[in-house]
């Protein structure tokens, strides 16, 4: 076996860290994850209540054709041919209270046809959206450890799309939406964060369904998170839960481990974390290694709002329902201080039969907010009103829920919320953020810096290093976190082979 002595410490089990260790082991590290909570995963996460599972993640994950850009990233960290994919017909439903509907189709041409039978004053715009779908649909992303060496087949291949990468990339998805008259397809693009992202977040998410490369995987995120856990342990790797970092360990300006909330210490040669970016800056290294680009950042950047989430077992099956829902309001609802919703929307996980029993169906429904201080210091300051705030808002959702499908009310079995507080709580995301920063307008795709000015020993990966966040982030930032580790200790990045002892064949 071609393991080599050091030892690589990971703060975090989220997808991040995961791949991060995968990595790690494949060139022969010795590779301990430690994880705050008691399963891995971080946001990429479900949970079961009753015979109902719930999941907060997937939506879509990009990689998932076997043809598809990404794909073979995956291949690097788990076995996705193991995952079952279904590609949705339709994306979501944009529904007024009027009745009146717009699908969003996944594929292209079928859009097409929907959006200019019901927009045909909007027919430039929309046929200039297609267009861009159908041409992004083989746009290669740049491999972040790769250089110019490792991307410029890439580049070559994409440089017809640069010029509309370049335009989408400038512009929100606001001004993107105000090209369409229409009401609904203008929503489709503005609504909440949405919005306020860079438009081509939402065009390349469409070319990349169009192409049956942004499936949802059954079992969700968690199915996923298995099995990179799965090829971990079968590396050799061990991943510890419960075990909360504290403090990372400095010597001489440089990373030698970790102490935990129970004052145990784990050394190493390498520290990695892959845990929230402004508690391993700020808290865990006490802000001792920050530059001021750093410091604005985290002062001025947008991040991703944080959510609650609605979910609902519910004892009907709603196979007749779009698998995503999203209602216009007439009058918009109060969810915390100052902040109304005007849209609401639903996923009906009807395409996921590991998720309720024949005939019952889980129902999601996630509700931004950027009033994250207001959601903790209600849960620590008065558990009552907090509890009583959560159940005003799952009986308003369940109400308009009802107002769409009448019935449901008297099938609903189970009710679950989380609030911004339980986000943090469970993955340690600063201000609850859903998927870290949030791509503005002209901001691009860049990584980050993924070392601190002044401390050696020390990398990170995940989503506070990838602006845009997602599980593709995963992989993406792991593989050069662990390059640069390699290319420092003069250790081969082969991420192809597995260094895992094959015992030598018994002769009997
Ligand atoms: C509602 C929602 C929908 C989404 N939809 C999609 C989608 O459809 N497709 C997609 O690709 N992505 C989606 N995402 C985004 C995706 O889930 C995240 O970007 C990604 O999972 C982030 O992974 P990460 O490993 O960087 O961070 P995290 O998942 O936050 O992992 C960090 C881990 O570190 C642990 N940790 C933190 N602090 C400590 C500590 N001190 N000690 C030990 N452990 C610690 C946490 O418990 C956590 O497990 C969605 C996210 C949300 C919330």
């Amino acid at each position: 076996m071609k393991q080599n002595s050091k030892k690589i410490v990971i703060v975090g089990g989220g997808i991040a860290g995961l791949c991060a260790a995968v990595y790690a082991l494949k060139c022969g590290y010795q590779v301990e994850v430690l994880e705050m909570h008691d399963m891995a995963g971080g946001l990429a996460m479900s949970w079961c209540r009753g015979p109902y599972t719930f999941e907060t993640c997937l939506h879509w994950l990009v990689g998932s054709s076997p043809n598809g850009e990404f794909h073979a990233q995956w291949q690097e960290v788990f076995d996705i041919e193991r995952l079952t994919f279904v590609n949705l017909e339709e994306f979501v439903r944009i529904e007024a209270e009027s009745g009146d509907g717009l699908s969003i189709y996944t594929n292209v041409d079928r859009l097409e046809t929907e959006l200019l039978r019901r927009a045909p004053q909007d027919a430039v715009a929309i046929r200039d959206l297609t267009r861009s779908i159908r041409s992004l649909g083989k746009f290669r992303m740049l491999d972040p450890s790769g250089g110019l060496a490792g991307n410029w087949l890439n580049m070559l291949r994409d440089l017809p799309v640069f010029p509309l990468l370049g335009k989408l990339s400038k512009m929100s998805g606001k001004d993107y939406g105000s090209r369409f008259a229409d009401p609904l397809l203008k929503s489709f693009f503005s609504t909440g964060d949405v919005g306020r992202l860079s438009a081509i977040a939402m065009v390349l998410s469409l070319a990349w369904m169009n192409t049956g490369n942004a499936g949802y995987c059954i079992g969700g995120s968690q199915a996923m998170i298995r099995l990179i856990e799965e090829k971990l342990s079968e590396l050799g790797g061990k991943i510890r839960f419960k075990a909360r970092v504290e403090r990372i360990l400095v010597e001489n300006d440089t990373a030698v481990g970790v102490q935990l909330s129970g004052g145990e210490t784990v050394m190493g040669d390498w520290v990695i974390s892959a845990a929230d970016g402004h508690a391993t800056i700020f808290d865990l290294l006490e802000g001792k290694y920050v530059d001021a680009a750093t410091r604005k950042m985290y002062d001025e950047k947008e991040l991703f709002a944080s959510y609650l989430q609605i979910s609902l077992g519910v004892a009907l099956d709603l196979k007749h329902l779009p698998p995503m829902s999203t209602y216009v309001l007439e009058s918009p609802v109060l969810l915390d201080p100052g902040n109304e919703i005007k849209h609401i929307g639903f996923r009906f996980f009807h395409f996921d039969p590991t998720f309720a029993p024949l005939g019952k169906t889980a129902v999601t429904s996630v509700l931004p907010t950027r009033n994250f201080k207001y959601w903790t210091a209600l849960r620590d300051n008065n558990l009552a009103a907090y509890r009583a705030e959560k159940r005003r808002i799952a009986d308003v959702v369940i109400a308009l829920l009802e107002r769409r499908v009448p019935g449901v009310r008297g099938a609903v079995e189970i009710v679950d919320v989380s609030t911004p507080a339980t986000v943090f709580r469970y993955t340690g995301n600063w201000k609850g953020t859903m998927e870290g920063w949030l791509v503005e307008p002209g901001a691009g795709f860049k990584p980050l810096p993924n070392t601190l000015p002044g401390l050696k020993g020390f990398v990170m990966a995940g989503q506070w290093v990838m602006p845009g966040g997602g599980l593709p982030s995963g992989p993406m930032t792991a593989r050069p976190a662990v390059k640069a580790i390699c290319k420092h200790d003069h250790v081969p990045f082969d991420v192809h082979s597995e260094h895992v002892e094959k015992p030598e064949p018994v002769a009997v």
